[in-house]
């Protein structure tokens, strides 16, 4: 039986322990910053997998620069407390590691500065966030996306989550699965917690970071993948919202949502409204991939026992 916890305030501690004040900044404003990070059970190995957990680490330091949070961590040091959370807690199942760096003051008034910052870092069992083995229903929020002059996507901010929250709740309440961000000028920029793909003519096209995207680590290992292992190109670009309608195929990808692929968007079915060919292989190979199946991305998957 797994016993969960946590690193709380610089400690090991079961995950009941940790508990905040209700007075503390990071609630009151949501003056925090988040990763989310899957790691993943191999059975054939009997091992635990966190995949890409450097990179998620350098984001969040990234991330704390931003909110100017003092994260007293390098990003290999992040790691090996990471491991040692999951051991002690004893996971033999896919679990979602969430690290947060906050501001932990108990105190009201609205700033960055002069408040203390602290660290907590836990996981849960986690399985499917959304339905991979069909394609999704996707609808174009009527809520804009926060752009990097309000709240920056670029740092992954707890407050952010309330404009993804409005979103998904109207997509769900609407009758889909997830919601399409556009920019302040009508662009397509991500879903709520998941970046975008579509293909056409055999490529890919996914908007640029300056599109008010969280950088994904999954969007950053598709692009890779589908380059090196199949030699698909990524282009960078804009895209317009009646791109998407007229694209051969879509998918979603983030380290929740994995590799999901899109059926329609806004009642237009996309391409004959089946998971397309170039999203199968890409969804099949990222599988592989993050169950620790290919030896040569052995390095983006960090065994924890
Ligand atoms: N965009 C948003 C808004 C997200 O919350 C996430 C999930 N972290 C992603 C994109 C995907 O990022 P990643 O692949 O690094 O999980």
């Amino acid at each position: 039986m797994p016993s969960p916890h946590a690193f709380f305030k610089g400690e090991f501690v079961p995950l009941e322990n940790a508990k905040i004040s209700v007075m503390t900044h990071g609630f009151l404003y949501g003056t925090a910053c988040f990763e989310g990070i899957r790691a993943y059970w191999s059975e054939e190995k009997r091992q635990l997998l966190a995949f890409r957990m450097r990179e998620h680490y350098d984001r969040l330091r990234n991330s704390c620069k931003i909110l100017q949070i003092s994260l007293p961590y390098s990003s290999e040091e992040l790691c090996n407390i990471t491991v040692e959370m999951l051991r002690r807690s004893g996971f033999q199942q896919d679990v979602y590691i969430r690290p947060i760096a906050y501001k932990s003051s108990e105190a009201i008034g609205v700033t960055l500065l002069g408040l203390k910052d602290d660290l907590v870092i836990f996981a849960v069992p986690f399985g499917l966030y959304l339905d991979i083995s069909k394609g999704l229903k996707l609808k174009v929020s009527s809520w804009r996306h926060l752009e990097d002059n309000a709240i920056p996507m670029r740092a992954k901010i707890n407050g952010s989550y309330v404009n993804a929250a409005l979103a998904k709740s109207e997509a769900i309440q609407c009758g889909c699965d997830e919601a399409i961000f556009l920019t302040q000028d009508g662009h397509v920029s991500e879903g709520s917690g998941e970046n975008i793909f579509i293909v056409k003519s055999g490529k890919l096209i996914t908007p640029p970071v300056t599109d008010d995207i969280l950088e994904g680590i999954t969007r950053a290992s598709v692009i890779e993948i589908a380059k090196k292992e199949f030699g698909i190109e990524t282009v960078e670009r804009r895209i317009d919202r009646t791109e998407l309608y007229t694209a051969d195929e879509c998918f979603l990808c983030g380290t929740a949502a994995q590799v999901s692929p899109v059926a329609e968007i806004d009642n237009r079915t996309i391409g004959d409204g089946k998971i397309g060919p170039i999203t199968k292989k890409i969804q099949d190979l990222f599988f592989e991939v993050v169950k620790g199946k290919i030896d040569r991305y052995a390095g983006w998957c960090t065994p924890v026992y």
